[in-house]
């Protein structure tokens, strides 16, 4: 590989390697996948999760906080929000304007406060006041999804239950051709098909760094992407050479 197949961060650029097809394969495609994923252990080898917590129950409540907002709030009203309620049962006593006042910079903080609370009574009432360990005991809680329940598992017990799918996950999955679904649970569906189990926690986490960087999501810098000859942009806007890959 000559010096101009290397974009300026020294990764190989798409004229370093045959195009992505136009209508790639399922085989071609979970290639690419695998090839994407080590690529990415490359570029991000720290990538973890970017909420603070000290225990499960804390990174429930940071996640459900997460929603319409950037982690790096959420990281400014937790320890707040921790000192003055530092378990589900204090939480679940908690006077909702109180709650409320705490957590109003996140957005939300009404419709969040109400399943903050609902969820910190659940766990006392239901489970003992311990986070469950399974899907389907988290997506009964208020206030948690797939993509919580997801996180917590992956992040607080090491489980891979499935693939994180936020704004950042489901954007660049669409532009690498992996996912045409915007809805999240079909984009995770594919995901899942795409990439073995062992790589379901550190794929999400990779992905969200790699948004929070060269593939930002109004103007991604393609020319700095370490996943450049393996992507074929799509919906990226002209000028970055978009296509369509399925
Ligand atoms: S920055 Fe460009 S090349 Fe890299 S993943 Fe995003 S769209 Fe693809």
């Amino acid at each position: 590989m000559n010096r101009n197949n290397r974009n300026r961060k020294g990764h190989p650029t798409l004229a370093a390697a045959a195009p992505v097809p136009r209508r790639e394969g399922a085989a071609a495609r979970t290639l690419r996948a695998a090839a994407i994923a080590r690529r990415l252990a490359t570029a991000y080898p720290g990538a973890t999760c970017s909420l603070d917590f000290a225990s499960p129950f804390q990174l429930v409540i940071a996640t459900i906080l997460s929603a319409q907002c950037t982690d790096r709030r959420v990281n400014l009203v937790t320890p707040e929000l921790f000192r003055r309620w530092p378990d589900p049962a204090a939480l679940a006593a908690a006077r909702p304007p109180d709650l409320e006042r705490v957590i109003r910079s996140t957005g939300f903080f009404r419709a969040k406060a109400k399943s903050i609370l609902g969820c910190a009574r659940a766990l006392v009432d239901r489970h003992g006041g311990h986070v469950p360990q399974t899907l389907e005991e988290l997506v009964r809680l208020p206030g948690v999804g797939r993509k919580t329940a997801n996180v917590v598992l992956g992040t607080a017990f090491g489980t891979a239950s499935g693939v994180v799918v936020d704004t950042h996950v489901g954007r660049i999955s669409r532009r690498l051709g992996l996912t045409r679904h915007a809805d999240a649970v079909r984009a995770e569906r594919d995901l899942i098909r795409l990439l073995p189990r062992d790589e379901w926690i550190g794929f999400s986490h990779r992905l969200i760094e790699h948004g929070r960087g060269p593939c930002a999501a109004r103007r991604p810098r393609c020319e700095d992407c370490p996943l450049a000859d393996l992507c074929p942009r799509v919906g990226v806007a002209a000028g970055r050479r978009p296509r369509t890959a399925r």
